[in-house]
């Protein structure tokens, strides 16, 4: 590291709150020096309302771009100069572009990194009839991009809690922005009848609620008797590394069974890419840091 970093090392990095945990500064920084380019990434813990202060020093710093996580996602997308056609949809980014002359474009590639890593389980979502349950941030960043990749019916399923009503938004935002999506709809998740019918007559079953995340490790997000061979299921939770709804589809002999770990992955390359125009050494991260 103090062989790469001199006078002209350019700046990248998270802010959120708490970022401690995170994996990314890791895996950029294995990348920039892999790739031989001279930037280094950092982590910053940033609550909310610090989130401008944020966005002005590095303008000041004149850094190339930031990832953002929870809670400065929504935020960060009003402060943004530009947004991608994803992120103005979703309302929230999770990768910030930062030109020489200081402007910012919000990005979203959590629901590229998803759609990416189905494509690399086999699993292409275009023309496809896809039940998704949950909408709060994941689950918006993945319908939007569904919807904009092809997908050909979005059923959503979520309890009617605090979430519920932004997933109605979503489905009215999805309507106007993508006419050519021949159904999105979103139902109670606690209407077992029609969940089971729509999953029976669905391609793809997606869990992006907490339901399999620790405390919730134990907590199947549908019943299990939905689980069938010609049914790809993906869950996007990645902690635990195989979750019980995973587990489960893989018992049943889903044709793919899918956990959170690489989408988690897939954005991160999305964003690397959007960062420096080169492909993250894939293969390499993959296997150092997402065993
Ligand atoms: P969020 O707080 O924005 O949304 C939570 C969702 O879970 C809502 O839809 C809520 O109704 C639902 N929910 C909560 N408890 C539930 C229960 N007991 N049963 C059914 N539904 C329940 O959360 P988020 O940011 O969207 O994150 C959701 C999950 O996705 C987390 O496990 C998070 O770690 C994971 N995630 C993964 C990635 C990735 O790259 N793999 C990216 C973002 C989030």
């Amino acid at each position: 590291m103090e062989k790469r970093i001199d006078g002209h090392t350019k700046l990248y990095a998270l802010i959120g709150s708490p970022v401690g945990h995170s994996g990314s500064p890791a895996m950029y920084n294995y990348s920039f020096e892999k790739l031989g380019i001279n930037s280094a990434y950092l982590a910053f813990d940033v609550p909310l309302e610090k989130t401008k202060e944020a966005l002005d020093a590095f303008r000041a710093f004149h850094a190339g771009g930031f990832n953002v996580t929870m809670p400065c996602k929504t935020a960060v997308a009003q402060l943004v100069d530009r947004l991608s056609p994803a992120a103005e949809l979703v309302g929230a980014c999770n990768t910030v572009v930062i030109e020489k002359d200081g402007t910012m474009t919000g990005h979203m590639t959590d629901g590229t990194g998803f759609v990416r890593n189905l494509l690399e389980h086999g699993v292409d979502i275009k023309g496809k009839k896809i039940v998704l349950l949950g909408t709060g941030g994941a689950a918006t960043a993945i319908a939007v991009q569904a919807a904009l990749d092809g997908a050909a019916e979005i059923a959503i399923f979520n309890r009617k809690d605090e979430f519920y009503a932004n997933g109605e938004k979503t489905v009215e935002k999805i309507r106007k922005a993508v006419p050519s999506i021949k159904k999105v709809w979103i139902e109670d998740l606690d209407n077992e009848e029609v969940l089971t019918r729509v999953i029976g007559e669905s391609d793809i079953l997606v869990n992006a609620t907490r339901a399999g995340m620790s405390p919730l490790e134990n907590v199947m997000p549908v019943p299990e008797k939905v689980l069938r061979p010609d049914l790809a299921v993906a869950d996007v939770v990645y902690n635990p590394k195989e979750t019980l709804l995973v587990r489960k589809a893989k018992e049943a002999g889903c044709k793919a069974a899918v956990g959170g770990s690489g989408m988690l992955l897939w954005q991160g390359v999305a964003a690397f890419e959007l960062f420096t125009g080169q492909e993250m050494p894939v293969e390499e991260v993959k296997e150092k840091f997402f065993q």
